[in-house]
């Protein structure tokens, strides 16, 4: 394992931003918690404390919300065109570009990701909030043919108003612009409650937006624990919409919550998806490919590939390919350039991934590679692959969130078989298909149940194509047309001639 590294930018960073007094921002004003209490962040690959950001409350995010409706009501923000609305997204795209390394460490930092992942998490970022920008001024109403002909109606598409956005810990910069940038794109105001395990980057994010001169209370951040920040804005009755990405069980607890007001929800939850390796596969591609989709991140991807079927007749070979990629992936820091997988983001996630490979060896798994913790501080986590896994043991039902994948032979070859065992999940998020046959291709394509097939490769993010779940993986789109259209109303307008 690499030892941690400590250059400039670690040193500019400890005395500068770190070491600020972080604030809630709200109304344009960046204010301490109104309780005074503090959440401690630690650095994963260390497990020491680096910050400390108000621990926001149920009166933090009731005065945020009140920010958020005045400004949606009253202030300049329903008065400006889509056109300046969308410089205003330029301009969020072109600050956090030109602060790009300094977020990328300040993420690195807070989750242990490698810094070269965190600058791509930059760009994806800048991508979305000019993607979105386009959609400014252009989801319109219809104009409908009526059958009652002594009448004219028209449709209109209204900003759905406050939009309570919740994001979890795993690409936190990333999670956070994909909720802002189409909700302000569709003229929206948003409170945002960044996840309590890594609030670092949504901090730096609150300056930017401040720089870029968004109108006072159009985006409020108040960081805070799930209980009782998150539930605060769920149950606020002036909050139009949640907008969450977490775990499948807060998105229910959301829900449940959620109907007390009948508030909009839209959800994007865990996954469990499948790799599936057909024997006409290009091997050199699909073991690397399949590989990283677990071990990226350090599986902390909600579109891991977790469960890996492959065809009995190249079942050893791509084991044997990932196993080895796993042997050979440096762990450690993701400070260091050389680093591939970084830590787990905490104790308690290093906890329950231990607690998942500990049960799937008691049903009966074996360990390949990998199978628990590095030692030394820091929360690292060998890459894991499992095999001897079937689809009753708890590895294979439930997301692990881990670098740990379950390898399983498939010996059928009938496609209505194969898609059945990619199906045998509670989740639909993603799955991956490899085969050179174009028509296994498509028909593979129709029959898994997820919201994303991606065929020989990894679909990655994409602002223009819609990313979310089947099943209980989610409700709603994120990305794409539908993804900005989450955040409209729809009005008919019916006039008697
Ligand atoms: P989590 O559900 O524990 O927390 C997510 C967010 O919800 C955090 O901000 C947390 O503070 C908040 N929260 C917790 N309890 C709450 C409550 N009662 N009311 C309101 N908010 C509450 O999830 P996590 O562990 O931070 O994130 C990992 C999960 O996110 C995984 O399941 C992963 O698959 C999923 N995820 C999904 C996508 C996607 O696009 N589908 C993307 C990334 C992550």
């Amino acid at each position: 394992m690499n030892a941690p590294v400590a250059p400039n930018r670690l040193q500019i960073l400890t005395s500068g931003f770190l070491a600020q007094s972080h604030k809630l921002y709200i109304d344009g004003k960046f204010v301490d918690a109104v309780s005074g209490e503090t959440i401690e962040v630690v650095n994963p690959a260390t497990g020491q404390v680096i910050a400390s950001v108000p621990a926001g409350g149920a009166a933090d995010v009731d005065k945020a919300v009140k920010a958020a409706r005045k400004a949606f009501e009253t202030g300049p923000w329903p008065q400006m065109t889509p056109t300046d609305r969308a410089k205003l997204l330029w301009k969020l795209a072109e600050a956090i570009e030109a602060d790009a390394e300094n977020l990328a460490w300040i993420e690195s930092l807070d989750n242990g990701m490698p810094v070269g992942m965190a600058m791509w998490g930059t760009g994806v970022c800048a991508n979305n909030l000019r993607y979105n920008a386009g959609w400014a001024g252009k989801i319109t109403g219809e104009t409908p043919n009526l059958a009652t002909p002594d009448r004219h109606a028209y449709t209109l598409k209204e900003p759905i108003g406050v939009v309570g956005a919740i994001t979890p810990w795993n690409f936190p910069l990333g999670m956070e612009v994909a909720k802002i940038s189409p909700a302000l794109a569709a003229g929206c105001t948003v409170v945002l409650k960044p996840a309590e395990l890594t609030p670092l980057t949504a901090m730096r994010l609150a300056e930017l937006i401040e720089q870029c001169g968004f109108p006072a209370g159009v985006v409020n951040i108040v960081t805070g624990y799930g209980d009782p920040a998150g539930k605060a804005l769920v149950e606020h009755p002036d909050v139009d919409k949640i907008s969450f990405t977490g775990s499948t069980a807060t998105g229910k607890w959301i829900v449940q919550s959620a109907a007390k007001t009948l508030k909009r929800v839209s959800l994007e939850l865990g996954g469990k998806s499948p790799v599936i390796v057909f024997p006409d596969a290009d091997l050199e591609k699909a073991i690397p490919e399949a590989a990283m989709g677990i071990f990226g991140n350090s599986g902390q991807v909600c579109v891991a590939g977790s469960r890996l079927y492959v065809h009995k007749d190249v079942f050893d070979r791509v084991v044997e390919g990932v196993t080895e990629i796993a042997s050979n992936i440096t762990i450690g820091s993701g400070q260091d350039p050389t680093t591939q997988m970084g830590p787990l983001v905490s104790a308690g996630q290093l906890e329950r991934v231990t607690g998942y490979i500990n049960s799937g060896k008691e049903q009966g798994g074996e360990v390949v590679i990998g199978g628990g913790s590095v030692d030394g501080a820091g929360f690292f986590m060998k890459p894991t692959v499992l095999a001897q896994t079937s689809a009753d043991m708890r590895v294979v039902r439930e997301e692990i969130f881990g670098p740990v994948v379950c390898a399983m032979p498939i010996d059928n070859d009938d496609l209505d078989k194969v898609a059945a065992i990619a199906n045998d999940t509670t989740y639909g998020l993603a799955a991956y298909v490899w085969t050179r046959d174009i028509s296994i291709a498509h028909q593979m394509a129709k029959k898994i149940k997820a919201g994303t097939v991606s065929v020989n490769g990894r679909a990655g993010i994409e602002a223009s194509l819609p990313m979310g779940g089947y099943k209980q993986s989610g409700w709603g789109r994120e990305n794409g047309r539908e993804g900005v259209e989450e955040y409209f109303e729809t009005k008919s307008v019916v006039v008697t001639l």
